[in-house]
């Protein structure tokens, strides 16, 4: 999309889960696209004027059409198309309607409600052991719950949370504010090598998840203890007789799961 211009934007609905801003189609419609960014869960498409502020809700999907590919017919969930200055053309289809578009102005975006309270970035520059120290610092539920909170650090889900936890050896139940010094760091550590592997991956959960050509997508990222109740961890040295395996907990209504032997 970068460098592209937006040719011609049709809207099929005045809202999803949200209304349409006001003016969408004719504040879009010609400018250049100039950066394509992500927030959290939020893309952000980036032109001179405009920023659009774009959730794909709970199972939204993204089709691209190459230059000259045939578009499909129109599906009744196809919801918003963009078609680029290059020939290609983007539709975006949402059954469920979860999803959303927003514009601001570029020098609104970072104070925009759905953007100004997220923590920072995982795999970004901004966050690092002392940030997360510091931040954990005040609160005293148990870090399983609170590093899952989107306003501690951007992007750490039920799952991801309790292989980063593995990876750094903290106890799930273990109170967030005593995660500090080297534990933040090692965590810090955790979760970018979490996430980078399951990236590579191409992603771990939604079984309806699609890559932006309609294929499937793939799930290659290996659990360490998500899901393996009573098994060993990887590289255990633990006895299984003893330990009797990775544990499951529920945490505030969400699974966690733990090597009581290896996290403290
Ligand atoms: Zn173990």
């Amino acid at each position: 999309m970068e460098g592209q211009t937006f040719e011609r934007v049709i809207l099929r609905r005045k809202n999803l889960r949200i209304p349409f801003p006001d003016c969408f189609v004719e504040r879009l419609t010609g400018q250049q696209i100039l950066h394509v960014n992500r927030r959290a869960k939020y893309l952000l498409i980036e032109t001179l004027d405009e920023v659009l502020i774009w959730h794909l809700g709970m199972s939204g999907q993204v089709r691209i059409y190459k230059i000259d590919e045939q578009v499909e017919p129109i599906g009744k969930h196809d919801h918003v198309q963009f078609d680029l200055s290059s020939g290609a053309t983007i539709v975006f289809t949402d059954p469920r309607r979860f999803g959303l578009m927003d514009l601001t102005k570029p020098k609104h975006l970072a104070d925009h409600r759905l953007l100004k309270d997220i923590g920072p970035e995982p795999l970004g520059n901004t966050f690092s052991g002392p940030i997360l120290a510091h931040r954990l610092k005040a609160r005293r539920g148990p870090i399983k719950q609170v590093i899952m909170d989107g306003k501690v650090v951007a992007g750490v889900g039920n799952i991801y949370a309790s292989e980063s936890l593995y990876r750094a050896g903290i106890s799930p139940k273990r109170s967030a504010a005593t995660v500090q010094g080297g534990r933040a760091e090692k965590l810090v550590n955790a979760i970018q090598s979490v996430l980078g592997a399951a990236i590579e991956a191409g992603g771990s959960t939604l079984k309806d998840h699609r890559t932006t050509d309609g294929g499937l997508g793939y799930f290659q990222f290996s659990f360490a203890v998500y899901g393996r109740t009573g098994q060993a961890c990887p590289d255990c040295d633990c006895d299984i007789s003893l330990t009797k395996g990775i544990r499951h907990l529920e945490q505030g209504g969400r699974s966690t799961y733990y090597c009581p032997r290896k996290q403290r």
